[in-house]
């Protein structure tokens, strides 16, 4: 997509300012680095926004670090603590961060002007922080309640970093370089978001012999405990005892979560032998496009998250005027005014009676669903990242300037 095709969405003068901020990025080299290319809201975002960027002129690229599974195994660790679920951390996982950031240091070449690094597993590359570039440390994760030991070992190295980015005011912390508040976004025209034919729809589900005999509730995610699919499960069968539906969980793999075997086999093992839940590995050669049709073939999709950084899952479901039923956590109360777009749940229960109240009122739900769209379109499109991402690029540079652009 050009950004141009963006201004049937967002207005002329949306897309006037985009161009405005880039000619003044023209002469920087901006490079983006993450730890997956697929699976994960990181490589979604990244994925839609590199190439937009180099629509408007910027030559931004986007470098994935590579890393042994042990080591991944310890981010993945240190990710669960950093949502402050309860882990066992030891000092050998601290050794094995420093030792493999080390190897990733050695074998990433950094080229930015502005060197953007994405989450915790690639942090270690401040340490190649030279006298001419910038560093931004964007984090996605909610640190609103983490496991202290390893946000202080982390913060170290945040602290080196010349600005952060986190997705809610809820995740502001005490750090000594500036911190910003940028809210991540989806692509209207991704093949993940983008409108779908019925016929379209239907032959994406026949892919998973699903049929739409009954109303369908799903929750799209990666297998991971924070997305608490047991008790997606649960909520459903609570729905389930007065309302006959079916349930999806479809999921991915990122290469840099090594928990999704586990995890799987614990919903495999609740699920039991009930038909009308379909646990879905999602095919990656269709992944986007399934993606979407599930979410818009669904009559409600749940985002019942025990932490979470935004939750695009949610973002996708919004936009496609879906009701969606998700818990009050970490950026999904930006995204669901209680309802108005959406429902906020905190308990299993709480989901269940949600969801029961959506199937039982359509009109309800189509409402929801409407508005829902509109806040997206609002807040959560590409355009607008662009907007604040290349803001903070100028600020990186220019503090006394930004407020003339
Ligand atoms: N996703 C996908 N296929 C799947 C499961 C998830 O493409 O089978 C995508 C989902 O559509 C969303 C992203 O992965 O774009 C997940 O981002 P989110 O912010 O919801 O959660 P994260 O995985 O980053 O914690």
């Amino acid at each position: 997509m050009k950004i141009a095709d963006y201004e049937k969405l967002v207005g002329k003068d949306i897309i006037y300012e985009l161009t405005l901020l880039a000619k003044k990025l023209k002469r920087r080299k901006i490079q983006c680095i993450n730890s997956t290319r697929v699976g994960g809201g990181v490589a979604e975002i990244l994925s839609r926004l590199i190439p937009l960027l180099n629509d408007l002129g910027i030559d931004a690229t986007w470098d994935v670090i590579t890393a042994d599974t042990d080591y991944f195994n310890v981010t993945k660790a240190f990710h669960n603590a950093l949502h402050g679920r309860k882990v066992d951390i030891n000092q050998s996982m601290f050794d094995k961060f420093l030792s493999t950031g080390k190897n990733i240091l050695k074998n990433t070449k950094i080229y930015g002007d502005i060197v953007f690094v994405h989450d915790p597993q690639p942090m270690m590359l401040v340490e190649a922080k030279g006298r001419g570039n910038k560093w931004l440390w964007r984090c996605h994760v909610d640190v609103s309640q983490p496991y202290v030991e390893v946000w202080e070992f982390l913060r170290k190295f945040i602290e080196k970093y010349d600005s952060s980015i986190f997705s809610s005011p809820k995740f502001a912390s005490k750090l000594d370089i500036p911190q910003f508040l940028v809210a991540p976004s989806i692509d209207p025209f991704s093949e993940k978001n983008r409108d779908l034919t019925k016929s379209e729809i239907d032959t994406a589900l026949a892919r998973y012999g699903i049929e739409r005999n009954k109303p369908i509730i799903t929750q799209v995610s990666r297998f991971d405990y924070l997305k608490d699919p047991i008790g997606v499960i649960d909520a459903y069968r609570l729905v389930k005892k007065y309302i006959d539906c079916q349930l999806i969980l479809a999921g991915n793999e990122a290469a840099d979560d090594p928990e999704m075997d586990m995890v799987y086999r614990d919903i495999m093992q609740h699920k039991g032998d009930d038909p009308d839940i379909h646990v879905l590995l999602i095919k990656p050669e269709n992944n986007d496009l399934d993606v979407n049709a599930i979410q818009r073939a669904s009559a409600v999709v749940v985002q019942k998250s025990i932490r979470e950084g935004f939750a695009l899952t949610v973002t996708e479901a919004l936009w496609k005027e879906r009701p969606v039923v998700a818990s009050a956590v970490g950026g999904i109360p930006l995204q669901i005014s209680h309802g108005h777009s959406g429902l906020l749940c905190h308990t299993v229960g709480g989901a269940a009676l949600h969801i029961r109240e959506l199937l039982h009122s359509p009109e309800y739900a189509r409402q929801l669903g409407k508005n829902a769209k509109e806040h997206v379109r609002r807040n959560f499109l590409s355009t607008r990242h662009l907007r604040d991402y290349m803001m903070l690029f100028l600020y990186l540079y220019n503090p006394q300037d930004i407020i003339y652009l």
